[in-house]
């Protein structure tokens, strides 16, 4: 199809100082728990961002000497110039497909507690660094300064070497420049005081930096908008008098906001384009080109936001992820196809637990050259097998809709009417919505396949799996939460869950209303218990939400979202009792247990929900497995999460009948 011509707007090369970006799909720096440590799955990673499409491709944070060393968070870094040829590696490939390659040079100053290095972390005045770490920075003196901007200035010299278009000065997040830029900055020299006086350091390095590679890259600054408040109501007077300041002295300005958790808010919390209102003023103050980020993946509101003037360049980080493919899609008539963020946040728990990244709509983010999966293009079918895929949620979907890519002749059965499984019950819930999207993408890929056929309320048992005679079977039959509350801290069934008034996430999500009170006892620590509690207290319930972890949802920490969790779950008046298990239960209440000395009381609840763990609906799979061709994927073999479960999909179609190796499946580094 063609390209509508209303997108037009969006392919416009955009002059950025000594260079030209070929397009405005711009891939702003995001990490990717690889870092200095895999820098060929890198290479491969930023390669296909720009083999789709997006006309400039950054690295993720780049440090730029040891006294900045965010370990276990995994970091680019330039140092020296041994490091060199591991950018020029992803330089080239970028390039390679006509896009420019930025670097984000990055000092944390306080924020780094340089376990990698043992460096002593520097920063303005000495305050606690790193993250909770019992550690402290040292002030910098001038001389400290001096070398700082000498660091940066090489760096920026190697990243020139490199091949790089794009070098920043990253001023945003609660790193070193910005720890001089804020007020609470207490130097009492000519950096610290006077906003000016505050802004002095990341003058002098734009412009030193500009000095040094300014005749072939273009310097852009990463800035925050805002300093601080309520979400679209941010207070914005001094980063705009700063910018102000310095309006016309970067080649590019890449605006974000103060808190990370807004800027790349999950969509539980922060709708697309949810940066507007704290960053539209910045291009009224700047004749350079302006880049920021809004989760974007509908071309309309791309189109709005260069129209509108709001900005230049559409800045992406997760929807460059999900689709690295999504410029090309536009270009081609094919909006359609994007396979949209969902806003989950899976993404970033890579560069959180020190792990490469991984993406729930995009099972291929992270394994484009170790494993040479491709977004695209997967390749064509080893055989003329036909398949049968028990269970339509997210697993049983995107293996039918890859095995059906590659040509493969499948069965899709579902005993539900509603196809998508958990992903259909989970996006009912509160804030969860988009996450549909998962369902939503592969049933239209599958519309389009005349060799996938679907099923839907078809419960099938052993007898017509046998009956259907395919030649492969596939068990995507989900799990079921568990009723007894064994989890990570029970190990044994809670003494009294027998009881009708116990009940668990999926009698919930399968629209029973308890009676209240309810304690909603959450040992799974990642969004359900939350968000369970959250809906039952929208329905006007009174809930206590127990838990044995020291803060609710804990792993929701990696995905920039506990204390926005945590917030969301008080403010709704939800009381919250921590460190805490349950003892027993019984008709009309639990006994609720300190699991730090052991002390119990009683707590008056009409229902108990038991949010603990999971266990795999294997039934079938295991009264087949010695019989005849088959294998179970997702929730079925080990429940998790969704991004785990369309993993396991993928890697079944990706794997039927072809050579893979035994032992480790993936090259290493
Ligand atoms: P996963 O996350 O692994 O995809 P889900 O629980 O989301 O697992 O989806 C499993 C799907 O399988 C559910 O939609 C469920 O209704 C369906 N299912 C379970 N057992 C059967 C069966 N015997 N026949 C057909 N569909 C089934
Ligand atoms: Fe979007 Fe989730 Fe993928 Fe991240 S992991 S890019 S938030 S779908």
């Amino acid at each position: 199809m063609p390209r509508d011509p209303r997108f037009d707007i969006l392919f416009e090369p955009v002059p950025i100082g000594p260079v030209t970006a070929p397009n405005r799909f711009y891939q702003v720096p995001h990490c990717t728990g690889m870092g200095y440590r895999r820098p060929r799955s890198l290479a491969g990673l930023r390669e296909v961002k720009a083999e789709g499409g997006w006309g400039t491709v950054c690295t993720e944070y780049c440090s730029i000497h040891p006294s900045s060393d965010d370990e276990p968070f995994p970091s680019a870094s330039l140092w020296d110039d041994q490091d060199i040829d591991r950018h020029a590696l992803m330089v080239e490939r970028v390039h390679a497909h006509g896009a420019l390659a930025g670097v984000e040079l990055w000092h944390g100053g306080g924020a780094s507690a340089n376990h990698y290095s043992r460096e002593v972390p520097l920063g303005p005045y000495s305050t606690p660094a790193g993250v909770d770490d019992p550690v402290q920075t040292r002030a910098m003196d001038k001389a400290d300064i001096k070398e700082l901007k000498k660091w940066h200035v090489d760096a920026a010299r190697r990243a020139q070497r490199a091949g790089f278009d794009i070098v920043y000065v990253y001023a945003a997040h609660w790193y070193l420049i910005r720890q001089f830029l804020l007020p609470s900055n207490q130097r009492s020299d000519e950096y610290g005081g006077s906003l000016e006086n505050r802004a002095r350091l990341l003058r002098e390095l734009i412009v030193e930096t500009k000095e040094a590679i300014g005749d072939t890259c273009a310097v852009a600054v990463r800035f925050s908008a805002s300093s601080g408040g309520a979400d679209g109501d941010q207070d914005t007077t001094e980063p705009r008098r700063m910018l102000e300041l310095l309006s016309d002295l970067p080649d590019l300005w890449d605006v974000t906001v103060h808190d990370y958790s807004y800027e790349m808010g999950s969509s539980r919390f922060v709708e697309e384009a949810g940066l507007e209102a704290t960053m539209s003023w910045v291009k009224s103050v700047t004749d350079k080109p302006v880049v920021s980020v809004g989760r974007f993946t509908s071309p309309e509101t791309m189109l709005r936001q260069v129209r509108d003037g709001i900005m230049d360049l559409i800045g992406a980080a997760r929807p460059s992820i999900a689709d690295p493919f999504l410029p090309q899609k536009i270009a081609e008539g094919r909006e359609d196809e994007i396979r949209e963020c969902i806003g989950c946040n899976i993404c970033y728990t890579g560069d959180q637990t020190g792990t490469p990244i991984r993406c729930t709509q995009n099972p291929t983010m992270g394994e484009e050259w170790r494993k040479g999966w491709h977004p695209e293009f997967i390749p064509p079918k080893g055989s003329d097998a036909r398949i049968l895929v028990v269970g339509g949620g997210p697993a049983g979907l995107e293996a039918g809709m890859s095995l059906g890519k590659r040509g493969y002749e499948v069965t899709i059965v579902e005993a539900r009417r509603e196809l998508g499984g958990r992903v259909a019950l989970e996006s009912a819930l509160p804030g969860l919505a988009t996450w549909g999207r998962v369902r939503d993408y592969r049933l239209h890929q599958i519309s389009k396949l005349a060799n996938v056929e679907v099923y839907r309320e078809s419960v099938v048992d052993e007898s017509q799996i046998l009956e259907f005679a395919a030649d492969h079977v596939v068990i995507a039959t989900g799990a079921t939460w568990r009723r007894d509350g064994v989890g990570r801290w029970r190990e044994r069934p809670i003494p009294g869950w027998e009881i009708p008034s116990v009940m668990t996430p999926d009698d919930i999500m399968d629209g029973v209303m308890p009676a209240g009170p309810v304690v909603v006892y959450d040992d799974d620590h990642y969004y359900m218990g939350g968000v369970i509690a959250e809906a039952l207290r929208r329905a006007e319930l009174e809930v206590v939400l127990v838990t044995p972890a020291n803060e609710i949802s804990t792993w929701t920490r990696h995905t920039e979202e506990q204390h926005r969790i945590q917030a969301r779950i008080l403010g709704l008046g939800i009381a919250v009792e921590t460190g805490t298990t349950l003892a027993n239960v019984g008709e009309g209440g639990v006994t609720l247990e300190s699991v730090h000395t052991g002390q119990t009381r009683e707590l008056e609840a009409a229902t108990i929900v038991m949010t603990t763990s999971r266990v795999p609906n294997d039934a079938l799979y295991e009264s087949l497995a010695d019989r005849i061709a088959i294998r179970s994927i997702g929730d079925c073999l080990a429940p998790g999460t969704i991004a785990a479960a369309v993993y396991s999909g993928h890697r079944y179609a990706r794997e039927l009948d072809a050579d893979v190796p035994i032992g480790v499946s993936f090259l290493r580094e």
